[in-house]
C-alpha cells in the first residue's frame, strides 16, 4: 500500500492562549511554525501545557487568543472553530482510544467512513494496512483480546489509513514496555514519514523526542521556551530549564574568571578552569558567579595519573561514588572536591567505588548562567523574623 499522497499542510500557531477556569494560563502565547511535512516534537514535563496545545490543534478545544492557521487558512480563532472532522488531520493518543465492538478491521475502517468508496474497498485498505503495521493476522480480533502494543498498532493503521494531511500523537508509547516503545517508536518515525503528513507529538520524554523530532518544542509553564532543531537544542539550551529538562550530568558552583571571544567564557571552579558556552552572559557579569550545566555526553572519566602539572583546563578531580555496567562500558556517579555530584560520566573501563579520578569536560557540552538564571537565589533569604532575633543578639 502506498502511503503517500496526503497533502501535508502547514501549520502555524500564533500567539495562541488558553485559560481553562482558574486565572493560571494554561497556555501563554505560544508561537511556532511547522514546514509541510514537517516532524514536530512538543516536549514538557506533566502539566506545561502539552495536552492542551495538541488538543487546540485539534480542534477537541478552543483557544481563548491567537490563531491557528493550516496551510496559511485559519482554523481557529477567537470567534471562529473548525470542527475536528473538517481539519483533515488523525490522532493517536495514550489510550489507544478503539472502539471494543469492533474488531480491529472494523476499527480500522471506521476511519474512511467518510470516503466516497464502498465497504468492501474499505475492508480491502484496512486490510492492507492492519498488514503495514504488522497485524494482519489479528485482523479479525476485538481490542480486548489484543495486547497494548498490537492495540497501539490497530490505532496507528487507523491513522494512517486515509492518509491525512496532519497527524497528531498524544504520547502514544507511554503505556508500552520499554522494548516495545523502542520498535514501535521507529515504526511512528517511518511510517509517517512515508505518509508525508506533518506530525506533531507530545511527550514528556526526552530520549523519545531527540529520536523523533525534525523540531522541538520546549514547554514550561504554558510557555514555549525553545523551539528548534535537536541539535540545536542540545548544544545551544537557551535556559536552564531547557538543559536540565534534556539531560545533564549535573551541575557546578564556580565564578567566571574571563571571556574568550563573544560567546565562551572561563569558569573558575577551585583550582581548576572550565571553559564553557557564555549562553545568556554578557560581559558585565565578569567575575559574577556562575552555574556550569554539564551535559551527560560532556563528561568523562580516567583513572588519576598524579601529574603534578594538574589540575589543567577542563579537568576535574574526583571521587568515583558508585558504577553501574552498561555494555559498551560503565556509568559512574563521581564526586568533585566541592561536594557535588555528576551522574552517568561515561569510562570505557570500570572504576571502582573510592577510587581517585580525574573528570574531564569537553567543553562544547558546557553551559554557564547566571545564578539568577539559573534559578539560585544571589543571596540567602533570611525572615523577617530570623532578622528580629539577629537585631536583639547584636545589641
Ligand atoms: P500536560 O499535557 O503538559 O501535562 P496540560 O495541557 O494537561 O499539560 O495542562 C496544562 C495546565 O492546564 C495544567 O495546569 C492543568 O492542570 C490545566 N488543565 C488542563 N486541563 C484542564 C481542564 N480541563 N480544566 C482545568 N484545568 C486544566
Amino acid at each position: 500500500m502506498d502511503l503517500a499522497g496526503a497533502s501535508a499542510p502547514s501549520l502555524r500557531i500564533d500567539g495562541v492562549s488558553k485559560r481553562y477556569v482558574s486565572d493560571k494560563l494554561a497556555l501563554d502565547e505560544v508561537r511556532f511554525q511547522a514546514r509541510s511535512g514537517e516532524f514536530v516534537v512538543l516536549l514538557g514535563p506533566s502539566g506545561s501545557g502539552k495536552s492542551t496545545l495538541i488538543r487546540l490543534i485539534a480542534g477537541i478545544e478552543t483557544l481563548d487568543s491567537g490563531e491557528i492557521a493550516f496551510d496559511g487558512k485559519t482554523v481557529a480563532r477567537a470567534g471562529k472553530h473548525l470542527p475536528p472532522e473538517e481539519r483533515d488531520l488523525a490522532m493517536v493518543f495514550q489510550d489507544y482510544a478503539l472502539w471494543p465492538h469492533m474488531k480491529a478491521v472494523e476499527n480500522v475502517a471506521f476511519a474512511l467512513r467518510r470516503l466516497k468508496m464502498g465497504a468492501s474497498e474499505r475492508r480491502r485498505m484496512a486490510l492492507e494496512m492492519l498488514d503495514r503495521v504488522g497485524l494482519a493476522a489479528n485482523a479479525e480480533q476485538y481490542p480486548n483480546d489484543l495486547s497494548g502494543g498490537e492495540q497501539q498498532r490497530v490505532a496507528l493503521a487507523r491513522a494512517l489509513v486515509a492518509k491525512p494531511g496532519l497527524l497528531l500523537f498524544d504520547e502514544p508509547l507511554s503505556n508500552l514496555d520499554a522494548d516495545l516503545r523502542e520498535r514501535l517508536r521507529v515504526e511512528i518515525a517511518s511510517l509517517t514519514r512515508e505518509c508525508g503528513s506533518t506530525a506533531v507529538y507530545i511527550t514528556h520524554d526526552q530520549s523519545e523526542a531527540f529520536a523523533l523530532a525534525d523540531k522541538i518544542g520546549v514547554l514550561h509553564a504554558g510557555r514555549l521556551v525553545q523551539y528548534s532543531t535537536p541539535e540545536a537544542l542540545y548544544t545551544a539550551p537557551e535556559t536552564p530549564f531547557v538543559a536540565r529538562f534534556t539531560g545533564l550530568a549535573g551541575e557546578l558552583p564556580g565564578y567566571i574568571e574571563s571571556w574568550i571571544g563573544d560567546d565562551t567564557v572561563v569558569v573558575r571552579i577551585g583550582d581548576t578552569r572550565v571553559t564553557a558556552h557564555a549562553g545568556s552572559l554578557d560581559r558585565s557579569q565578569l567575575g559574577g558567579n556562575v552555574h556550569l550545566l554539564i551535559r551527560t555526553a560532556a563528561a568523562s572519566v580516567a583513572q588519576a595519573t598524579g601529574d603534578i602539572d594538574r589540575p589543567a583546563t577542563n579537568e576535574l578531580d574526583g571521587t568515583v561514588c558508585d558504577v553501574a555496567f552498561r555494555g559498551r562500558g560503565y556509568d559512574h556517579v563521581v564526586e568533585v572536591s566541592n561536594g557535588h555530584r555528576l551522574v552517568g560520566v561515561f569510562g570505557a573501563e570500570r572504576l571502582d567505588r573510592g577510587m581517585q579520578v580525574q573528570l574531564v569536560l569537553d567543553p562544547t557540552g558546557c553551559f554557564a548562567f547566571g545564578d539568577a538564571d539559573a534559578g539560585v537565589a544571589t543571596t540567602p533569604v533570611v525572615e523577617s523574623r530570623s532578622l528580629a532575633s539577629l537585631s536583639s543578639l547584636a545589641r
